[in-house]
């Protein structure tokens, strides 16, 4: 795992745009079917916040769920309780600088079992070959 890096709320709220200041550092959702067309790979997903390493391209799967998903976490994720909105849900966060990524639920594809159910704005694809700006 990367090491931790913290910012104010103030210095995310200068960096990042205002839809992706909301839906990464309010854990806000975005829009279903706001980032169609994300590629399988070869690559790999980073955080749009600090450039680590998320989901590896071949991990994600089309859900029809209308966010990006993926059946298994490529790293830097942290999971967290989410009793929001009536609900019991597991929250996933980057563990590098703590954005709101998205959620994971019990309903993906096998071997794992598990749907990653995220924000399209929260990601960059990195195609293969290339770090990444930012990236640990
Ligand atoms: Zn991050």
């Amino acid at each position: 795992m990367a090491d931790r890096i913290f910012k104010t709320d103030a210095e995310w709220r200068a960096e990042l745009d205002a839809e992706t200041y909301r839906v990464t550092r309010q854990a806000g959702t975005e829009r279903p079917f706001s980032h169609p067309g994300f590629p399988n790979g070869p690559g790999h997903y980073a955080c749009v916040c600090c450039g680590a390493r998320l989901f590896e391209g071949d991990a994600k799967f089309e859900s029809h769920c209308g966010w990006p998903s993926f059946s298994r976490p490529g790293g830097n994720i942290d999971e967290h309780l989410d009793l929001s909105h009536d609900m019991i849900r597991t929250e996933v966060r980057c563990h590098r600088c703590d954005a709101h990524l998205g959620h994971v639920f019990p309903d993906g594809p096998p071997p794992t079992g598990l749907r990653y159910c995220i924000n399209g704005v929260a990601l960059r694809f990195v195609p293969e070959g290339e770090t990444g700006e930012g990236a640990p």
